[in-house]
């Protein structure tokens, strides 16, 4: 039998860190990865047959679990069609006609092949329409890896970025401001000095790549009154929450309406898919319609389309998000008095099909409550869970995702588990 350690030894000899992409290593918790086999429902199984339930749903596309019979036929049946055609499609036409009417601030939608091309053409499109050119994003904030926003904020609050990684120009990180994120007095006070130069301001209306950290009451209203005011296009990061949060998104779910979306995971159904959108005078700027530039070879695949539009389907049914909201619910409350019954300082943060967990004892919504909680217990808890069969996101900075193959009982199966993993994990 090839063991998940052997495969890891020989990842390693030929992918930089033995993956495609870096969280899935484990270095923030330690240890080694898995290698899945197969995954159906809530679970994954790995190479040696051990099955976990899993919370990360490959990163978030999971949302009716994995292997949904609807998405796989429906991906059966384009893949008979052909692969890629190099021409339009009829599935574009139909994704175009669902995103529209299930996001109204979407009047024309552009589909690529990741979140990461979403908000990149995204922030082109804002610095072409708006003829500026710098960019303000959130600290902890996740919009791919492009190089405007691998960019931490410099030293003072109002300073420009500074790169996070080699090979992003300095020249580049200094178009890019950075804010805390849910501080909106900070907000108006970069507003003020720089608002005339600002092309566009992208957020994750709720934040799930430092944890889970959903916005302040009004914040989401404040950035967007401030956008309007500087002539600054609002541009929400929904590659998390769209059609996750909500059918319509964050922006539906906190009633705030951006002038740019970006989108990925869900929209793809667990294909290679990412779209932006928005009114339909900006959209109509890109190329060929306008002068913006942006395009992809395999934008719009059909068997992307095919298994998209089934995901979107069958998010559409009556009482889903409801049913999803109440089990995540059940998940953080149970973890909540499981942890409270440990003695362990705890808190968690949910909105929708979407949570965090903080071994802290306060509410967290900055980035730097997210950052003092106590990772090295997260690791721990992490580890106690994975072995315990429950696969949690193997960092203490993403987010977590529930789907709707989740049952009562796999909630209290991973109850069970944490209760052993916690008292685990604070022994050390
Ligand atoms: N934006 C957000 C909010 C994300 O969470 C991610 C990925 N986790 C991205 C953009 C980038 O998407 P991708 O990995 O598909 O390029």
């Amino acid at each position: 039998m090839t063991t998940n350690h052997e495969l890891f030894q020989r990842a390693q000899q030929l992918m930089p860190g033995g993956v495609n992409s870096p969280v899935r290593a484990f270095k923030s918790v330690g240890g080694e990865p898995f290698f899945t086999a197969r995954a159906d429902g809530a679970y994954l199984w790995d190479v040696e047959g051990k099955r976990y339930i899993d919370y990360v749903g490959s990163w978030g596309p999971m949302i009716v679990g994995h292997n949904h019979p609807h998405v796989r036929e429906a991906v059966e049946r384009a893949v008979k069609n052909g692969l890629s055609y190099g021409t339009p499609c009829p599935a574009e036409v139909t994704m175009a006609e669902m995103i529209t009417r299930l996001v109204p601030s979407i009047d024309m939608v552009r589909m690529v092949n990741s979140g990461t091309e979403a908000t990149m053409s995204a922030i082109r499109l804002a610095r072409g329409a708006t003829g500026r050119n710098k960019i303000v994003k959130f600290e902890g904030c996740y919009h791919g890896h492009g190089d405007s926003f691998l960019v931490k904020a410099g030293s003072g609050a109002l300073t420009f970025g500074v790169p996070t990684s080699p090979g992003v120009p300095k020249a580049n990180a200094d178009l890019t401001l950075t804010l805390a994120y849910n501080d909106l007095d900070a907000a108006r006070a970069l507003f003020d000095e720089y608002g005339n130069d600002i092309a566009g301001l992208i957020i994750e209306p709720v934040a799930g790549n430092m944890n889970c950290i959903p916005p302040k009451e009004g914040y989401l209203q404040g950035l967007r009154e401030l956008c309007t005011k500087h002539g600054v296009l609002l541009i929400f990061d929904e590659v998390m929450t769209g059609f996750r949060v909500a059918l319509g998104g964050a922006q539906a779910h906190y009633g705030v309406t951006p002038d740019l979306t970006t989108f990925g995971k869900i929209i793809g159904g667990g294909m290679p898919v990412g779209a932006y959108g928005g009114r339909r005078e900006l959209m109509q700027q890109i190329a060929p319609a306008g002068p913006i530039y942006q395009a992809g070879t395999l934008s719009g695949n059909p068997v992307a389309m095919a298994a998209g539009l089934a995901m979107l389907e069958l998010i559409q049914a009556p009482g889903f998000y409801e049913q999803l909201a109440a089990r995540t619910r059940l998940l953080t409350d149970g973890l909540q008095a499981v942890a409270d019954g440990e003695g362990l300082a705890f808190s968690t943060n949910r909105v929708g099909g979407m949570f965090g967990l903080f071994f802290t004892g306060e509410k967290v919504d900055t980035y730097a409550q997210a950052t003092a909680a106590d990772t090295a217990l997260f690791n721990r808890f992490f580890h106690g869970m994975l072995e315990r069969g429950v696969y949690l996101a193997p960092s203490a900075f993403e987010a977590g995702f529930v789907s709707s193959a989740h049952t009562e009982q796999d909630i209290a199966d991973t109850l069970e588990a944490a209760r052993a993993a916690m008292r685990a994990a604070r022994a050390g």
